[in-house]
């Protein structure tokens, strides 16, 4: 990698960030189409006054590109911010920020990210299919959001806190006229929400690093049904790998992880990302 005086700077603004994978797609994406940018991890501490707006207010003051942003700030950056983007406001996050000649625009490419490599990987688009989503957190809400705004035929929300399921259904449907059901994770609940199912994905942490058991009745889903974990840590989750062997389609998480990059990428470079050289890049990192 040759820095000189004309390198842009693009990264990433977390806490924890040690364990991120954007480095390694985006530097990878920058050499492959020859960009003269480097993205660098910045932790900006959760409990370090002042450090987020500091830390934004500086991809301005240094002309960057744009940074990433992840746990724990996507949600206070807004208001550090020029402008945001309708589906970003709406999510209530951003994980994009891009820098047009000082000012900053907010972005959230989780959902969309979620959805293109979904339809990349398996094939599926959302419009009249009945989709369970397993989970209500942070990425609960982009995806569910995504997905509303294709029209499915229907949307279960179940959670293990089935109140945060209740709240985020509630703040979403009306937005797109659609009705979300909401269910408990229990397993003869579970087992009547798949029977019907054309899409169930898991957006909780239950599997990341191997822990937890999500204990779905995977048994319970109709032959063609599509099983996909935005976990990516192990590439195959516990849950994946009982779809796999059920025969079902299965969806890892590594693709929205490489899809929302691109996006976001392609904003900031206004280029074509390469995105099987990210997707190489994020595997031999998680091989590692
Ligand atoms: P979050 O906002 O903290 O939400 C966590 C969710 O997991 C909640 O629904 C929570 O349920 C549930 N959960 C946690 N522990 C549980 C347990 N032991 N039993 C049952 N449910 C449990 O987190 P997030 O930001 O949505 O992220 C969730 C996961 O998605 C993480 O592993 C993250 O790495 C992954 N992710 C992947 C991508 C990608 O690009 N592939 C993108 C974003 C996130 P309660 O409401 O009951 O607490």
């Amino acid at each position: 990698m040759k820095i000189d005086g004309h390198t842009r700077v693009a990264g990433i603004f977390g806490d924890p960030i040690g364990h991120t994978l954007s480095p390694a797609m985006h530097n990878a994406a920058f050499k492959a189409i020859g960009l003269n940018a480097v993205y660098i991890p910045f932790h900006i501490k959760a409990d370090s006054k002042g450090a987020l707006k500091a830390a934004v207010e500086a991809v301005r003051a240094m002309n960057m590109l744009g940074v990433n942003v992840t746990i724990p700030h996507k949600e206070r950056v807004f208001k550090f911010l020029d402008e945001a983007d309708e589906h970003a406001i709406d999510i209530g996050a951003v994980n994009t920020i891009v820098n047009r000649d000082g000012r900053l625009f907010g972005y959230n490419t989780d959902g969309a990210g979620y959805l293109l490599s979904l339809r990349k990987d398996t094939g599926f688009r959302p419009t009249g299919k009945r989709v369970v989503i397993i989970g209500a957190g942070g990425a609960a809400r982009s995806i569910l959001y995504s997905i509303l705004g294709l029209k499915p035929a229907s949307v279960v929300l179940a959670n293990r806190t089935v109140k945060r399921a209740d709240s985020l259904a509630k703040e979403f449907a009306p937005k797109f006229s659609a009705a979300v059901e909401t269910a408990a994770l229990e397993k003869a609940v579970m087992e009547k929400v798949l029977s019907s199912a054309d899409l169930v994905v898991n957006t909780t942490s239950i599997g990341m690093m191997g822990k937890g058991e999500l204990g779905l009745p995977i048994g319970a889903l109709p032959s063609k049904a599509v099983v996909s974990d935005i976990v990516y840590r192990p590439l195959k989750t516990g849950l994946i790998k009982d779809a796999e062997k059920r025969g079902l389609k299965i969806h890892t998480g590594l693709g929205m992880l490489v899809r929302q990059g691109a996006i976001g990428f392609e904003l900031w470079t206004g280029k074509k990302a390469p995105v099987s050289v990210m997707e190489k890049a994020a595997l031999k990192v998680l091989r590692q």
